[in-house]
């Protein structure tokens, strides 16, 4: 046996636990997000925790998220794999897969891996819901599936929230502005710090979003997608704008918008919360990923799909006021000053019948029981000492409203309880 640590063990940092209020709240969001999809016809997919690691380096290996941040090691059997730092990658493997008919509307929730630099809202371990669909290359889909992304912030009520919105192009297109885009700032590389130089070395296009002040001229100055789009690509853009305004989606259009993953084509987008802080306010993104299935040995499949942060829309909502944790706690709260048995019977004939019931472990005091009952949040408490077990009765005390307290046939008290509770 390895000795006790020298300190309690704590989680990894970077790791959170989540626990109660907070737990039911994420419970909550991710089953509102999941009544919002399923309006729209979304069905949910549960990929594994783990691929093999080929599966991720699709995103791009030039990306951070493939290159520094990857939980990737070797399995026991020696394939290589990683823990998913994102759930893209897993679907479109999934699809891939089992050959589901399409359009393949699928919508996901679950807990992603990246060895990030820790900060709020930004952890190791942390939370997506999305959707994706496969196999429709239609604008009026990038439209529907950003209307859903909008009503699920609406959904928990969510206000202070912008959606920018742009077009990377066809595959030719985005590459021939790639190239501009690095021969402008090698061009201007004079300017840059030394990250940024790296940064244009791997994937010219994150340049476009850099923060650093020193790069804010070259930035400014860089050309724009807008003048690289073809024909076509700029029709389907022009066709998803006028459907965000006609379902009174309010947008803007965001051309330095280039988002972190390689595989986007076509429409991308990104929500900002505005209540929150510049460096945690990217509550969720998403776009169009033509080609992603095909780089995964499937057909060409034209694909789009988002993820939500679920750690920074919580974020959001407390910094909205909005969405708050609740504490439900039981029902009713058994007090048994005769030795446990009736406590023991009547929970669990309680429970049985669809109340939430709790009670005390090994005995105590009828003050010190009583006590337990107000923490446990229940609206009644049930008392049974040796008057009441000698009477077949049970005292049924209101905790929260003034009624009297009173007895009632131990036959009867469940169904007593469902009539109070309005059951
Ligand atoms: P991405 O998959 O990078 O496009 O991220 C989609 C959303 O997930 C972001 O907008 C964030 O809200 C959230 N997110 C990404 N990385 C993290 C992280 N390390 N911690 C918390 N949330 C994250």
């Amino acid at each position: 046996m390895t000795p006790a640590p020298d300190q309690p063990f704590r989680a990894l940092t970077g790791m959170r636990d989540v626990l109660a209020p907070e737990s039911a709240r994420r419970r909550a969001l991710v089953a509102r997000f999941a009544a919002t999809v399923e309006l729209a016809g979304y069905r949910e997919v549960q990929p594994p925790l783990v691929e093999e690691l080929g599966v991720f380096l699709r995103m791009g290996e030039a990306t951070d998220v493939v290159t520094k941040e990857m939980y990737d090691f070797e399995d026991r059997d020696g394939t290589r794999v990683a823990l998913r730092p994102e759930l893209t990658a897993g679907v479109v493997r999934a699809f891939v897969q089992h050959h589901p008919t399409t359009p393949w509307k699928v919508w996901y929730s679950g807990t992603n891996f990246r060895h990030e630099r820790p900060q709020r809202g930004r952890y190791r371990s942390f939370e997506q819901v999305g959707v994706e669909v496969l196999g429709v290359d239609d604008p009026d889909l990038d439209v529907e599936v950003i209307a859903l992304a909008w009503a699920s912030f609406a959904a928990i009520g969510l206000r202070q929230v912008r959606l920018l919105v742009n077009s990377l192009g066809e595959h030719e297109d985005r590459d021939r502005y790639n190239e501009a885009v690095r021969d402008h700032f090698l061009a201007r590389r004079s300017e840059l710090g030394e990250a940024s130089l790296a940064t244009l070395k791997r994937n010219p296009l994150r340049l476009l979003d850099s923060k650093r002040p020193e790069d804010a001229g070259a930035v400014a100055a860089a050309p724009r997608i807008e003048d690289f789009l073809s024909p076509a690509a700029a029709a389907h853009f022009e066709r998803v704008q006028d459907g965000l305004r006609a379902l009174e989606v309010p947008f803007e259009v965001a051309p330095r918008l280039v988002r972190g993953l390689d595989y986007y084509r076509r429409t991308t987008f990104e929500f900002v919360a505005d209540a929150l802080d510049a460096a945690q306010n990217a509550i969720g993104g998403g776009g169009r990923y033509d080609g992603l299935a095909e780089d995964l040995g499937g057909s060409p499949t034209d694909g789009i799909g988002f993820a939500l942060g679920v750690d920074r829309m919580l974020l959001a909502c407390d910094a909205e006021a909005v969405f708050p944790a609740q504490d439900e706690g039981v029902d009713v709260f058994v007090v048994d000053l005769t030795g446990g048995a009736a406590a023991r019977d009547l929970t669990h004939e309680l429970r049985s019948a669809g109340v939430a019931a709790d009670r005390r472990f090994g005995g105590g005091s009828m003050k010190s029981q009583m006590k337990s009952a107000d923490r446990s949040g229940a609206r009644f408490a049930l008392l049974v000492g040796e008057d009441e077990l000698a009477a077949g009765q049970v005292t049924v005390r209101d905790l929260r409203g003034d009624a009297p307290q009173s007895g009632v046939a131990r036959d009867e008290v469940v169904a007593e309880i469902h009539r109070r509770l309005g059951t």
